[in-house]
């Protein structure tokens, strides 16, 4: 089964909150919880921190030897140059981040980034090596229109246009519907599940396109996260769905209790995979 060989992802963004020696400081609760969840569970799904700009070179060192990514919450495409408060994806490398969230709706929806600069953020990750997160979703009215499947289409569309078929495989994507975001509503899990498997769908086919059906690739083995309103209480639903292979979690990473129940339920997915694996 091919659930069975996909990545399970547990990424915390802790959006524009910590100051670094805050941010040091939960992840330290982390680091410490992790360990003792290690101890209990042969394999955790990967885990990824995404702290503001202005702590990855705190957190970053605290990492080292843990297993657990840093990431950040977004990227300029270029790599210098007179681009006032940007950062580039050269600096991102500097601080040895390993992943990047590219078109977060709070990006989209607040600083007016659009589907073209998603795709040249995305290009520019893929290129410097940093493993990029697309980010999708619809708006409330959007889904109330019954146009959820076109704007999600749209975006992962937009998002992967022209990326070198070799590289589908570093890609990850995170369902999170607009309305989702920071409400305390959350996308019901079958809900969730269907629009993921939209995006599979349609990353299938793109990806058909772009190499002419080579059959490296297997749009079956990308890991495609859901979040929106993500925590304890709900996670263990999502992640009972075939097509939702891990969390994307805002509001309640910045909680270590919290966001350790979230990993924890992370690591049982991993081990119903492999379970799964072995018949
Ligand atoms: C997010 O920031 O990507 C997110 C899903 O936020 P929250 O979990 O707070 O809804």
């Amino acid at each position: 089964m091919k659930t069975a060989h996909r990545q399970v992802i547990i990424a915390g963004n802790w959006k524009m909150n910590k100051t670094s020696k805050e941010a040091a400081a939960l992840t330290e609760q982390i680091l410490a919880g992790v360990k003792s969840l290690s101890a209990n569970a042969k394999n955790l799904p990967e885990i990824i921190l995404c702290p503001a700009y202005t702590s990855l070179a705190t957190v970053g060192p605290l990492l080292k030897g843990t297993g657990v990514k840093l990431g950040a919450q977004n990227m300029d495409w270029r790599n210098e140059g007179a681009f006032t408060g940007e950062i580039s994806p050269l600096m991102l490398l500097d601080l040895k981040t390993n992943y990047v969230l590219i078109g977060h709706s709070e990006r989209r929806h607040l600083f007016g980034e659009t589907n073209a600069t998603t795709n040249l953020r995305l290009k520019a990750a893929l290129a410097h090596g940093l493993k990029p997160i697309l980010c999708v979703g619809e708006m409330i009215d959007e889904r109330e229109n019954e146009l959820t499947d076109a704007v999600v289409g749209r975006q992962v569309g937009a998002g992967l246009t022209d990326i070198d078929p070799a590289q589908f495989s570093q890609v990850t994507i995170a369902y999170e519907p607009v309305w989702a975001i920071g409400t305390g509503k959350t996308c019901e899990a079958k809900e969730a599940n269907r629009v993921c498997s939209v995006i599979r769908k349609t990353v299938a086919s793109l990806y058909a396109r772009y190499s002419g059906n080579g059959h490296k690739f297997d749009a079956a083995d990308m890991p495609i996260l859901y979040g929106g309103s993500v925590k304890a209480s709900n996670i263990a639903e999502q992640l009972k769905q075939e097509h939702i292979d891990g969390s994307l979690v805002g509001g309640a990473s910045l909680n270590a209790e919290e966001f350790l129940a979230i990993i924890k339920a992370g690591a049982d997915r991993v081990k119903h995979n492999l379970a799964a694996a072995a018949h």
